[in-house]
């Protein structure tokens, strides 16, 4: 019964409306508009990939399909946007804070929509002039802007009780030459921008982010004048919504944007290279967050903040005139007399009225409609919130629909397993598996496989993934099956990722290091006694065989007492190198002290573990090491220890170096210069 009064009124509605559209709406309401107006686009600076959004735009005749003929002016030092744009010089402008705090002076200027939801300025030094906080630039020669283009930097060094009289204040060059020659110790840059050129020279660069220090501001937004707000609402509509068009468009077609700047925006002294756009677009990324953060979100709370900064810096007195300042879609006074409103408004008044008559029958499902949208309202900003926090932490998220086969990636997942970060659908496992570095793939397998039959709480291994370009990289992976079905099969998993390779590297250098002899290379004591210990339990369990030489230079003190220390540590070296070059790939050579060696020989008996120490003994013989001009020459004396004298029980790392180091002073004994075997 309900449902069919209110078919009935959507019936007589739509009616209605059709009617209307017939009989007199003007052209514009439906998106074909015969004549374009022509409006201006101001930028704030010389044109690069930080307005790719807008060329975008033009090119792609996103403006034209909404009416406008769009002419982007560019700008240069010495141009404000804002206030050309307050001026007349054109309708609408980019910007930074600054557009914000002319609105906080009483200039009449309106956000329509910030690009940048992080701000690109840093402070920008060579590493090797250690500037690693604002506290470093006391006494320092800085590049600076004015106050009103530089607020966050003045933020800063106000946060962190630093006055500009304690360093040496000089304006903004532009020139990068004065940091990389050393004129200068840091200047205030934007971090798409300079770093570039720093990589490029090969300058080892250090940055100071203000957003470490509490201030975290916009970057790059989009305004328009207050006049124009008023005056043509929906033309500051269209051009904000061709405006965010042109930069999805552009983040999804870069390389094409890109090309787009080379060949119809550069020619300023200014203008940057291909590579250099392209750095601009890959660190505009981290900033613009457009996979995560709708285009042109704004919050007030974020613009509140920028303004009590503005406050507290004694750029304004109070931050009152922020009211207003955000674009609220159609705002402004109306043209009464134009014919499109009349009939909107008669529209208007039909809706209102078939609305409070629906309300009236459906009051309770809009509230529940309400209540949902509040609820999607609030998850959409946890989710922002929480993808803030994730990029912050370097952490990826993966999210796995074991149901509808699909895993999807956050960005930073994405860019660490080098994928997009949309979905990948199919066989996920296969997926999954395939990009793991196949010696981790069982113990991948494992792991998901107890977590999915309950035997393990969560997933969490460390592993390789194979990244487009075929190499690996060690990642962190941690996650949980979030959802099970009543069976108890597993529905949906969600987990993170970090990217740990640089600690891997560090990891194996560490190991690397603490494993080896830094004179010979060689493995060091410690080293070879864990490894004779593991190989002789080997031995002992499988029946199996080892033999165990000890190498004693003879008269090695001579050595030293002739030709210096220095000269004898040159010649251990060299010994130690012919070592390896004779022994087998599986041997383990190492230095047990001073002048001594040990070799643990795998599998062979001390009969064939004494001919290839009796081939290092001839190889050094026949080889001629010099040092200093001077040719030293010396032997050494050799003990090899066999398992097979030992019953098994009785097999030890003791008795067996025992053994070898009795036969050593045996050969000490009796003339030196030999290699004495067992029996
Ligand atoms: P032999 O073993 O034949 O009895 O005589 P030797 O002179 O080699 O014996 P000894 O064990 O008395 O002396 C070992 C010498 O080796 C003492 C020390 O000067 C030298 N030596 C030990 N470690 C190093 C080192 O790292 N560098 C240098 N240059 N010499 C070392
Ligand atoms: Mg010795
Ligand atoms: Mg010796």
């Amino acid at each position: 019964m309900l449902i069919m009064k209110e078919m009935r009124y959507i019936a007589v509605l739509v009616l209605i409306l059709s009617n209307l559209a017939s009989i007199g709406l003007p052209a514009p309401v439906f998106g074909l508009s015969s004549e374009m107006d022509s409006v201006r686009l101001q930028l704030n600076w010389v044109h690069q990939f930080e307005y790719a959004g807008y060329y975008a735009a033009l090119e792609k005749g996103f403006y034209r399909q909404e009416g406008l003929d769009v002419t982007i002016l560019s700008g240069g030092p010495g141009i404000v946007s804002v206030e050309r744009v307050t001026h007349g010089g054109a309708e609408y402008g980019t910007g930074n804070s600054e557009f914000l705090l002319s609105r906080l002076k009483g200039k009449s200027v309106v956000a329509l929509a910030v690009i940048f939801q992080h701000s690109p300025a840093v402070i920008l030094s060579r590493a090797d002039s250690k500037i690693f906080s604002p506290q470093d630039l006391m006494g320092k020669k800085v590049e600076m802007g004015q106050m009103v283009n530089d607020a966050e930097t003045y933020a800063v060094l106000n946060y962190e009780g630093i006055s500009v009289n304690q360093f040496q204040l000089l304006d903004s060059t532009f020139n990068p030459e004065n940091i990389i020659n050393g004129s200068v110790d840091a200047v205030s840059a934007y971090v798409t921008n300079q770093p570039f050129i720093m990589k490029e020279r090969n300058i080892a660069y250090s940055l100071i982010v203000p957003r470490k220090y509490g201030v975290d501001y916009y970057g790059n937004s989009l305004f328009a004048s207050g006049k124009e707000v008023k005056k043509h609402p929906e033309r500051v509509e269209a051009f904000k919504r061709a405006s965010l068009r042109g930069w999805k468009y552009a983040f999804d077609h870069s390389d094409e944007i890109i090309d787009l700047i080379l060949s119809k925006y550069s020619g300023s002294r200014y203008s940057h290279s291909q590579a250099h756009l392209a750095y601009e677009r890959d660190e505009m990324k981290k900033l613009i967050l457009p996979d995560l953060v709708e285009l042109g979100h704004m919050n007030p709370g974020r613009w509140k903040h920028m303004a009590d900064t503005f406050v507290r810096l004694g750029l304004v007195e109070n931050p009152d005139l922020l009211e207003g300042f955000m674009y609220a879609p159609r705002s402004g006074a109306f043209n009464w007399s134009h014919r499109g409103v009349r009939a909107a408004i008669a529209v208007f008044l039909f809706v209102l009225t078939a609305a409070f008559t629906l309300i009236y029958f459906n009051g309770k499902l809009k509230g529940e409609i309400r209540q949902r949208t509040r609820a999607e309202e609030e998850l959409k900003k946890n989710k922002e919130r929480l993808d803030l926090v994730m990029w912050g932490a370097n952490l990826g998220y993966w999210y796995w629909d074991t149901h509808i086969r699909k895993v999807a990636l956050g960005f930073n997942a994405a860019e660490m397993l080098d994928e997009k970060p949309e979905s990948v659908q199919g066989p996920v496992m296969e997926w999954a598996t395939e990009k793991i570095h196949p010696e981790d793939r069982s113990d991948f397998r494992d792991i998901v496989m107890q977590h999915v039959r309950g035997e393990l709480p969560d997933i969490d291994l460390e592993h390789r993934v194979r990244t487009r370009n075929g190499e690996y990289r060690w990642v962190l992976c941690r996650g949980k099956i979030t959802d099970r079905s009543t069976g108890g099969d597993p529905l949906r998993a969600a987990g993170t990722l970090m990217d740990i390779s640089r600690l891997k590297d560090y990891q194996k250098q560490l190991e690397e290091l603490s494993i080896r002899d830094p004179l010979t290379g060689l493995y060091n004591r410690r080293y070879y006694l864990e490894n004779l210990e593991n190989r002789l339990s080997r031995v002992k369990r499988d029946m199996g065989h080892l033999s165990l030489a000890i190498i004693d230079i003879d008269f090695f003190k001579k050595v030293n007492d002739t030709y210096g220390h220095v000269a004898g540590d040159h010649v251990l070296s060299e010994f130690a190198s012919l070592i390896v070059s004779l022994v087998r790939p599986d041997d383990i050579p190492a230095r047990y002290g001073g002048e001594e060696f040990a070799i643990i020989f795998s599998d062979i008996s001390a009969a064939e573990a004494g001919r290839i120490v009796s081939r290092i003994r001839k190889s050094l013989a026949d080889t001629i090491l010099t040092y200093g001009g001077e040719t030293i020459g010396f032997t050494f004396s050799c003990g090899i220890s066999d398992t097979s004298e030992f019953q098994p029980h009785e097999i030890s790392c003791e008795k067996m170096i025992t053994k070898a180091d009795e036969r050593l002073y045996q050969g000490k004994n009796t003339g030196r210069d030999r290699i004495v075997l067992p029996g």
